[in-house]
């Protein structure tokens, strides 16, 4: 038995198999072979079987997400075909005398280069596919699994680091819990382990051997058992049943109101990620979406998603909550939060650099479908649209011109406009201290704790080694957020908190005090707050 201590992302237990996951992104050394045409066989024969594998996964997409999503697999098969790659390869082996994989990763890498320096924003995207089809043909080169391919029974994931990216494309129902060495407290991958209610660890020293064994995460206590003695695993059995009971009691907070002993009423909604989180928020009897976050959405494909794509998923959303609000946030991409096919350049200051609403006012096409498809939803439902980063009120007259263009093309074109209330995140100090200005631009303020706690402390939210020093409680956070309160509240407009500081129950009385409209929290989180805001005075 080894015991494992980790920093605590989200409480509970998870008991199961441990599945180690390993990147595909192998490092490519360049080593001289004796026989060409014998590498160049080599490589015919991965090339072959990564065709083979690309048409399974085209039939598995195919019956769960239909044609249009599947057929990226059949354009990857063609372009492991394509005679210039292919050229390119055999040549390099040939004329250099060196390894297969050396010779694929290079022409991979500058074919991907030639695509992102392309001026067409479709040719660009396709620097993402060549790098994909690379990475395929290299791994299976060296051997190595395809580690999308998650276990048939639910496991435990191990990693070194994960990527949101990586972790919103795995299978929710097999997944019991993660640990990883790397990532901090409130990176997004931290946000998307509490989104999907599953314990995990961040901070653990974790080993290679462990795969394939028993495992047991105590997210309450930061601590995790490799191959633990019966009686431990006997008293984690026990713990494990307690919580599921002390879920159950939970229950009862269902259908009642967000109420306090004195009658002050709160909002209590949901954040999701993705379609798969709807459930969850129905069945936690949630008021609401207080935060879809898009960028999850284009995490799902490969490519940019197309208009009518994003249009089906909002729509969707919009239905499956009736007459509930949803808010729906634009896309917030860049610092963590990266897409391949986005092709962002690398930044010094990534958390201070090319994000969010920056993207969206300098690539008005992305912007602008995403917007379409928006408006197209809000005829289904009770839309609210709200725009991340903002630090001015130029750039609110700059969205405000574009959705007004975005809205008339679209009546024009004869579809039909729901009403549509238009808000901004409260999350940089300037957004913060301008509030008093902002309230009187827009129609709500959702507060983002986690950016505002970063800008605000200075403090990359990124980087564990700074975890000591993110005080969650820090006066001039709390501060900032009721003089965010007071300022929309002057202004007639309302206010909520859809950082992770509001699901924290410590904090639930205070919020009350400050006269927070609204707070939006993970979908397990909310019969935990309703029951502290009906406990408070
Ligand atoms: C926030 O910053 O508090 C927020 C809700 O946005 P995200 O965590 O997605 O950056
Ligand atoms: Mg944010």
């Amino acid at each position: 038995m080894v015991e494992k201590s980790g920093k605590k992302i989200f409480d509970g237990i998870a008991i199961g198999k441990i599945q180690f996951y390993v990147k595909t992104d192998h490092q490519i050394i360049r080593v001289k072979v004796a026989d060409s045409e014998a590498e160049i066989a080599r490589y015919e024969a991965a090339k072959e079987e990564a065709i083979k594998q690309l048409t399974a996964l085209y039939e598995k997409a195919l019956n769960e997400v239909g044609e249009v999503n599947a057929e990226i697999f059949n354009v990857h098969a063609m372009m492991l075909e394509d005679t210039d790659y292919n050229e390119s390869v055999h040549k390099i082996i040939a004329t250099q005398g060196i390894n297969a994989e050396y010779a694929a990763a290079s022409t991979g890498d500058d074919l991907a280069k030639m695509f992102a320096n392309m001026d067409d924003e479709y040719l660009r995207a396709r620097a993402a596919d060549v790098k994909d089809i690379t990475k395929r043909v290299v791994t299976i080169l060296c051997g190595g699994e395809n580690n999308s391919n998650m276990k048939d029974e639910p496991v435990i994931i191990v990693a070194e680091d994960l990527s949101p990216s990586e972790t919103v494309q795995m299978d929710k129902s097999k997944l019991l819990a993660f640990a990883t060495r790397l990532g901090s407290a409130n990176s997004h991958t931290a946000i998307l382990a509490r989104t999907m209610g599953i314990p995990a660890l961040v901070g653990v020293d974790i080993d290679e051997s462990w795969n394939g064994k028993v495992g047991i995460i105590d997210g309450y206590k930061g601590k995790m058992i490799i191959d633990p003695e019966t009686p431990v695993l006997e008293s984690y059995l026990k713990k494990k049943e307690a919580e599921d009971e002390q879920k159950k009691l939970l229950q009862d907070m269902k259908g009642r109101e967000n109420v306090t002993k004195s009658g002050k009423r709160i909002r209590l909604y949901a954040n999701i990620g993705n379609l798969d989180d709807l459930p969850s928020v129905l069945e936690n009897d949630a008021g609401g979406i207080g935060l879809f976050r898009t960028e999850f959405l284009y995490w799902e494909f490969d490519r940019y998603p197309t208009e009518e794509e994003q249009f089906r998923t909002y729509k969707q959303v919009l239905e499956t909550m009736g007459d509930k609000k949803v808010i729906i946030r634009t896309l917030d991409i860049g610092a963590d939060k990266q897409a391949d096919y986005f092709a962002l350049d690398k930044e010094d200051n990534p958390a201070l650099g090319y994000r969010a609403i920056r993207i969206c006012l300098t690539r008005p096409e992305i912007f602008k479908t995403q917007l379409r498809a928006l408006y197209r939803a809000s005829a289904y439902g009770n839309l609210s649209i709200l725009y991340p980063m903002i630090i001015s009120t130029d750039e609110v007259q700059q969205i405000k011109e574009i959705s007004e263009s975005v809205k008339a093309e679209l009546i024009t074109e004869g579809y039909k406009i729901g009403e549509v209330k238009e808000g901004i995140m409260i999350e940089t100090p300037a957004a913060a201290l301008m509030s008093d200005v902002l309230a009187r631009e827009v129609d709500f303020f959702s507060i983002g704790t986690n950016d505002l706690t970063q800008y605000t402390l200075a403090i990359d939210r990124q980087n564990a080694k700074l975890d000591p020093f993110y005080d969650a409680y820090h006066p001039a956070v709390l501060r900032l957020i009721q003089m965010i309160v007071d300022n929309a509240h002057k202004e007639g407009i309302e206010v909520g908190i859809c950082g992770e500081l509001g699901a924290d129950l410590t904090l639930t009385e205070t919020f009350l005090k400050m006269g927070l409209d609204e707070l939006s929290v993970s979908p397990g989180c909310i019969l935990p707050v309703r029951k502290a805001v009906r406990e408070a005075e």
